[in-house]
Order: structure tokens, then sequence, then C-alpha cells
């Protein structure tokens, strides 16, 4: 299976598809994206990632021009073009080319949009991952989807290095989330999750799991997490779009969860048949 790279109207295979040195992505990751999964040629829950692609543009202040309805129809008419299987779709938007020059370049600029479409492998729900924690080093507005991921780019590889899979951040003893998931837990019976503010992105699969478990009946949990609750819960989950949703089984070499695997593989299963609907798949076995 081939990738396949969209800038500015242009269409070719990413490697030889360039962008101008003076994209203020480069310069200063001046930009924002956002992230899913294609299967069978549907990018899953396109319309909940186009929003919040709305939402961090006009955050940054970004005269991105597409409206909604164009955005998703280039985005489709390009997963159209790749070949079966599964896809990373990608997309992000700079504040358009120009000189070095940290304030917003002349007004009229337009933004750029890059889009990248690569072959990947769905994480099995049956996946259960390690973690360890991390002190969360970055800005406050993780709200927004930006470019600027150093620490977050620092982070997965010590992840790397240490042979887990993904971080906890903390700031003092509060849980924010990982370096490229939201972080959730399983206790009493209830789904718990950081609330959604300036130090969290708000992830769509983040946002899927808790409207599935109301619809279950599992009540949903909105509040602040410290590490020693965390440790204590009855399952750690992770939540992002590569995956959906996985359960957790040591955080720095510690023993967590697995005291509520049913009520894990409820969500998990329900999450699944969602995703194979929507996206007219097996990717799913369920
Ligand atoms: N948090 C961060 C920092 C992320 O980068 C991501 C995904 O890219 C998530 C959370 C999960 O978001 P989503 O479920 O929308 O993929």
């Amino acid at each position: 299976m081939k990738s396949l790279g969209y800038y500015n109207g242009k269409i070719g295979a990413p490697e030889e598809l360039t962008v101008p040195f003076t994209d203020r992505g480069l310069y200063f990751g001046d930009g924002v994206y956002d992230a899913t999964t294609s299967a069978n040629h549907i990018p899953f829950a396109i319309d909940d990632h186009i929003d919040r692609f709305f939402r961090s543009f006009q955050a940054a202040r970004i005269p991105f021009a597409m409206s909604k309805q164009e955005l998703r129809q280039l985005l489709c008419d390009l997963c159209a073009k790749v070949e079966d299987g599964c896809y990373l779709l990608y997309w992000h938007t700079t504040r358009g080319s120009g000189e070095r020059s940290h304030a917003f370049p002349p007004a009229g600029t337009p933004a750029n949009l890059l889009v990248y479409l690569t072959p990947c492998e769905m994480t099995p729900p049956e996946k259960v991952l390690t973690l360890m924690t991390a002190p969360d080093i970055r800005h406050h507005m993780l709200n927004v989807k930006t470019l600027n991921l150093l620490p977050n780019v620092l982070t997965a590889q010590q992840a790397v290095e240490q042979g887990v899979d993904e971080a906890v951040y903390h700031r003092g003893d509060y849980v924010t989330e990982g370096f490229h998931s939201n972080i959730m837990m399983i206790k009493d019976g209830a789904l718990c999750t950081p609330p959604a503010d300036n130090l969290i992105l708000p992830g769509i699969t983040r946002k899927h799991l808790m409207e599935l478990a109301h619809k279950m009946d599992i009540p949903v949990k909105e509040a602040p997490i410290t590490l020693t609750e965390l440790f204590d819960a009855d399952e750690v989950l992770v939540t992002n779009s590569g995956a959906l949703c996985n359960r957790v089984s040591h955080i720095d070499g510690k023993p967590v969860g697995d005291k509520a695997q049913d009520l894990v593989k409820r969500l998990q299963d329900a999450y699944a048949a969602w995703f194979n609907e929507e996206t007219h798949s097996q990717t799913f076995s369920c």
C-alpha cells in the first residue's frame, strides 16, 4: 500500500511533494492539525475531527479559507484514491508562507494545507499497554491541536528507550494525558476522565467512549484524577484514534488495574462495532 500526499492543491507521492522554505509551519510550528483513521476509504468520525480542526485554527487565528463541507469533500476524495486497507489520515494548516517574523504575515496571506495518508494498523483492543509517568512540561493551550510537539516527541522517545507504550503526563499530583492519547480510568463501575480544559486535548475517542458509556448506563465522571487514584484504579485506559481503547497492565513497572475487564470489554466491543459499521469494514473482529 502506498502513501499519498497533498499540498495546496498538488497531489502526489509524499516523498516527491515539496513545501516552500518559507512555510511558517517550518519556522515556528505555526499551525494546527488533526488526524483520524480511514478504513475501506471511509475516514472514521470525520465530522468530529473537522469540528475540532475548525476550533483549533480559529483559536490560533489562522485564516483557513475552506468551509467544513469543502474540507470534508477533499479529505474523502483523497481517501478514495488510496488502495484498500487502513490509513492514518493526517492534515494540517499553517499560517501561510512569508519572511521569518513572529507576528502574523500581511493580511491576505493564504493559509497552507497539507494532507498525508499513510498505511497503518490499528492497535487491537486486546493489546494491554505499559506506561511510564512523566512531568507535564508542555504549554497551556493543549486543547488546541498545534504543531508544537517537541515535549511529546521527547517523551515518546523516552518511552521507546524504556520499552513502554505511552506516558502518563502529570502536573504535580494531577494526571493530564499521554503524549498522543488521553488517559481514562474505571473506578467503582464508572468511566472517569480528567476534565476537558486547556491542559488536555479533547480527544474524539474520549468523547465517543463517554457517549457509549451514557448509552450503556455506565456512569461517567469528569473530574481531576490524581496519580494515586490512577494507580488505585480498577482499570486504566489509553484512548486515541489509532487504537480506540486499550487497558493498561503497568505504570512505572507497577501492576495497575485488571479489576474490571468485563466492563472494558463491553465498551471496546461497542466501539469496535461502531467503527466497523461506519466504515463498512471488518477492521475489528467482534
Ligand atoms: N492527546 C494527545 C496529546 C493526542 O495527540 C491525541 C491524539 O492525537 C489524543 C489525546 C487523542 O485524541 P483522539 O482520540 O482525538 O485521537
